[in-house]
């Protein structure tokens, strides 16, 4: 199986690498630059070759680059939303500079416009960036929902989807806690939810899975992870969702409030579960 977790960025590509086999993971994620803030540091293409010979001697998975949350690429403010684009397309050419396959983002927040305003502002943006000659695929996440937060239905990817001129370039993330949130029942109807995404977006589009617990009620809007059987999904759930046919060969990165080394336990305890075959 392909599991791993979010690891920083800040130390360099090569120590990421190290991170990864250190913890028993073949897949990891990393911020494209500091979540929060909005600056970005030029890339070592030496730092980057050395991670790059890692993963091949180890035969990881898709390595995953998350966009900072300070993005709103719904936004009715000029400001934040020429930001946005400019951020998402900076980092978006560097990925692809250095062949990272995958660029996840959360869709954004409509901020009272409403959802089909915000859905047109992201497909625009989108429009702007990919020019079709990319070979990282943009993933849209699926969000939980709260606020004004466009991604809560598979309606509302299917929408950006349709929208974005070279979408053969767009994928999507299912992260496990926002989904539940969102009011997809994964804990006693996975297969519904699985049905329901193949036939409103297409299961051919499904690239990633955030693999996280929840510290919230299902339905309830909120977006806090929990680890890994320690929330309201709990492991049973998680069992099947990593070993579920339409699933299973899927890239797992973990976003649970853990350090590298409960990351590890987690990772071992989800190797345990997988069904090997
Ligand atoms: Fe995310
Ligand atoms: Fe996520
Ligand atoms: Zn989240």
């Amino acid at each position: 199986m392909y599991i791993g977790c979010h690891l920083s960025v800040a130390k360099g590509y090569e120590k990421m690498a190290l991170d990864a086999l250190s913890i028993g993971a073949n897949v990891f994620q990393f911020f494209s630059r500091n979540p929060r803030g909005s600056s970005s540091k030029a890339i070592d293409l030496k730092d980057v070759e050395k991670m790059k010979a890692i993963l091949k001697e180890n035969n990881f998975g898709p390595i995953l680059a998350h966009a900072p949350y300070i993005l709103n690429l719904a936004s009715f403010n000029d400001n934040t939303y020429g930001m946005s684009k400019s951020i998402l397309k900076v980092d978006y050419e560097m990925l692809n500079s250095i062949s990272i396959p995958y660029f996840n983002f959360h869709p954004g927040n409509h901020m009272g416009k409403g959802i089909d305003y915000g859905i047109q502002r992201i497909a625009d943006a989108l429009n702007e960036i990919i020019t079709g000659n990319e070979n990282t695929m943009i993933l849209l996440e699926t969000m939980s929902g709260k606020g004004t937060e466009i991604g809560k239905s598979f309606e509302e990817i299917k929408s950006i989807i349709d929208r974005v001129k070279y979408n053969e370039l767009i994928g999507v993330c299912i992260d496990t806690c926002h989904v539940y949130s969102a009011g997809y029942d994964i804990v006693n109807d996975l297969e519904g939810v699985i049905d329901e995404f193949d036939d409103k977006i297409g299961l051919n589009r499904l690239k990633a899975v955030h693999i996280n617990d929840s510290m919230m009620e299902f339905n309830s809007h909120k977006d806090r992870h929990a680890t890994i059987g320690e929330g309201t999904i709990g492991l049973n759930a998680i069992e099947n969702v990593i070993n579920h046919p339409a699933l299973r060969k899927l890239p797992f990165y973990l976003e649970t409030p853990n350090d590298l080394n409960g990351h590890r336990k987690e990772i071992e305890l989800l190797k345990g579960l997988y069904d090997e075959h």
